[in-house]
């Protein structure tokens, strides 16, 4: 059943004036929460109601107001403050939707446009009350929108109880800490921007100043700010909720210091910025966020500098906080070596300047990604132990599985061979020799599956041995086995992606069925037996062709 949500807010409710209308118990409650918000209630009972006693109580010590009269339509004209025209800022009625005048009132405060809660009748209301937990600045509301205010503070509880202890307090040091950080940052703006108006006229203070940029500041501020995030996102919440007045001193100590520091108890400051500096090469999966393993999703948050290859997926790339600087591999045919030695030359320079350079691959770094090399290139420039190495789910492997192809099945294939289709220079690699219980997964294959089907099905000259002197074969035999026409394969492209797409045929078709469905790179090519084990071909078609991706639909928010 679909339902519908509300929107939550938190209202600044200080000095507003809350119309409360009856004298039950309800009534004495909801003054209560106006007055918990600073707002100011006024009470709408007749002389002859019998107050609940809280509610007496809270009249008899001034701090809500009764007014002895049955509703009227004017009251919540007239009984709001001064500079909103008198009108009420909120209306609660706590009589319960079978008396008359709630839907009257409830009538009357919509066509005003003033906010009016009827108790027990989400239909009399235009808002409702969230059951809350307060812990200092805390506060946590929750809502079964109109499916039971016993179920909500239930969970409500549920909810409260999970939390550490003191999480309030903590929320008011770390809230601090933001606000001296920023208050300084602004300060130290203000200086360079003084420091500027005298560069002309002090011939010393303008060397000093040209020391300390706006930019440098920029850097120093988006770290430390950063930095704070960090722990609030990172550190385990009984770690926050405990965190004392010293850690509060360490973390400012290490603001004044204008370095990021690790963590609060270990903010001494390195001198040295490539000490701090890191290159993480990460691989990013074949396509669908959820696929990235929890360690490169964090490196995704906290880098300093991204520097992802052109194929890492769109939906990986949008995990990037805003602040963070990306660069994406200028790849194109003909500029592959420059774009690759643009960034590493890059990541080097940022990783000297203390930074944590996230290198983005897609798949996995070690396959077909230039990962290899690029730890080769950071050993060579004495930047070998800074280079941490993090594995993704490497395509070759994942787009047969979303094609329903285990590569490995008992007494199908016992073996797997991953393989380019693509050598050196162009030039064609080595094709693999057939062997009945082997998959061979093909990357960079497609753009070139003619050729490659051709090298797999037929031997070529350069194979055949001549004949042996005195031989009595008369044909030769290819050295190479080749793998029948017959071998079911099928075509896998942007796997895990919205746009996933499987062509199911054989060697002797898929030149045919790509060049007739066209291409939706990246894809891959998987040759062997396995293809068919969970994928009858259909009798009497060539090909086959599946499209979309639904293999992580499994659960709420998965999909
Ligand atoms: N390091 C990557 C591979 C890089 S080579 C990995 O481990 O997956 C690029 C090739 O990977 C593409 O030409 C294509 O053959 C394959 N590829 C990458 N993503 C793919 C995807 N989502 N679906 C199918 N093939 C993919």
């Amino acid at each position: 059943m679909a339902s519908h949500i509300s929107m939550l807010t938190a209202t600044d409710a200080r000095s507003h004036i809350h119309l409360v209308i009856g004298s039950n118990p309800l009534a004495a409650a909801r003054c209560g929460q106006s007055l918990g918000a600073g707002a100011l209630p006024i009470l709408l009972a007749p002389e002859t109601a019998e107050l609940h006693y809280a509610l007496q109580k809270r009249v008899d010590d001034g701090e809500v107001k009764w007014i002895k009269e049955v509703f009227r339509d004017e009251h919540v004209f007239t009984l709001g403050r001064e500079d909103v025209g008198h009108v009420v800022d909120a209306v609660f009625v706590t009589s319960g939707p079978r008396e008359p005048l709630s839907a009257h009132i409830s009538t009357l405060c919509r066509r005003n446009r003033i906010p009016v809660n009827v108790v027990d009748a989400p239909q009399l209301c235009t808002f409702s009350l969230l059951s809350t937990h307060v812990d200092g600045p805390l506060q946590i509301g929750i809502t079964t929108n109109g499916r039971g205010c016993k179920l909500a503070s239930r969970i409500r509880r549920e909810v409260a109880a999970s939390l550490p202890p003191n999480l309030g307090a903590a929320c008011l040091r770390l809230g601090e800490v933001r606000r001296r950080i920023q208050e300084e940052d602004h300060l130290l703006h203000m200086a360079l921007a003084d420091g500027d108006d005298v560069d002309d006229s002090i011939d010393q203070s303008a060397s000093f100043n040209k020391l300390v940029t706006e930019a440098d500041l920029d850097a120093a501020k988006n770290r430390r700010m950063r930095w704070l995030s960090q722990i609030c996102e990172y550190w385990p919440l009984k770690r926050l909720a405990a965190i004392t007045d010293d850690d509060v001193s360490s973390i400012l100590k290490s603001y004044e210091d204008m370095g990021p520091a690790e963590s609060i108890g270990n903010s001494t400051s390195n001198s040295n910025p490539i000490d701090r500096g890191r290159i993480i090469l990460a691989g990013s999966g074949p396509g669908h966020p959820d696929l990235l393993t929890r360690t490169t999703h964090k490196a995704i948050q906290t880098a300093d500098l991204v520097l992802a290859d052109k194929l890492v997926p769109a939906g990986v790339l949008d995990l990037i906080p805003r602040r963070t600087p990306v660069h994406i591999a200028r790849k194109f045919p003909g500029n592959a070596d420059a774009a690759q030695n643009e960034l590493q030359e890059m990541a080097i320079a940022a990783v000297r300047e203390g930074k944590t350079v996230l290198r983005l691959k897609q798949g996995d770094p070690y396959i077909y990604g230039r990962g290899g090399e690029e730890v080769a290139y950071f050993r060579q420039h004495g930047l070998g132990d800074k280079v941490v190495v993090l594995p993704g789910v490497t395509s070759a492997l994942s787009a047969p599985l979303f094609a329903a192809i285990p590569p490995t099945q008992r007494d199908v294939a016992d073996q797997v061979l991953i393989c380019t289709g693509t050598g050196k220079k162009g030039k064609p690699p080595a094709p693999p020799e057939f062997v009945a219980s082997r998959t061979v997964v093909f990357l960079m294959a497609l753009h070139r599956v003619e050729g490659l089907v051709g090298e797999l099905t037929t031997s070529l000259d350069t194979e055949i041995p001549k004949p042996e002197e005195g031989s009595r074969e008369e044909q030769p035999q290819p050295r190479r086995k080749l793998w029948p026409l017959t071998t079911p394969c099928a075509v896998v492209e942007r796997a895990s992606c919205p746009d996933q797409r499987v062509i199911r045929t054989t060697l002797a078709h898929v030149v045919e069925a790509v060049e007739q469905e066209g291409s939706r790179p990246p894809g891959l090519l998987v040759v062997g037996r396995a293809c068919e084990f969970l994928n009858e071909r259909e009798k009497g078609r060539a090909w086959s062709v599946e499209d979309g991706f639904r293999g992580l639909d499994w659960g709420d928010g998965l999909g």
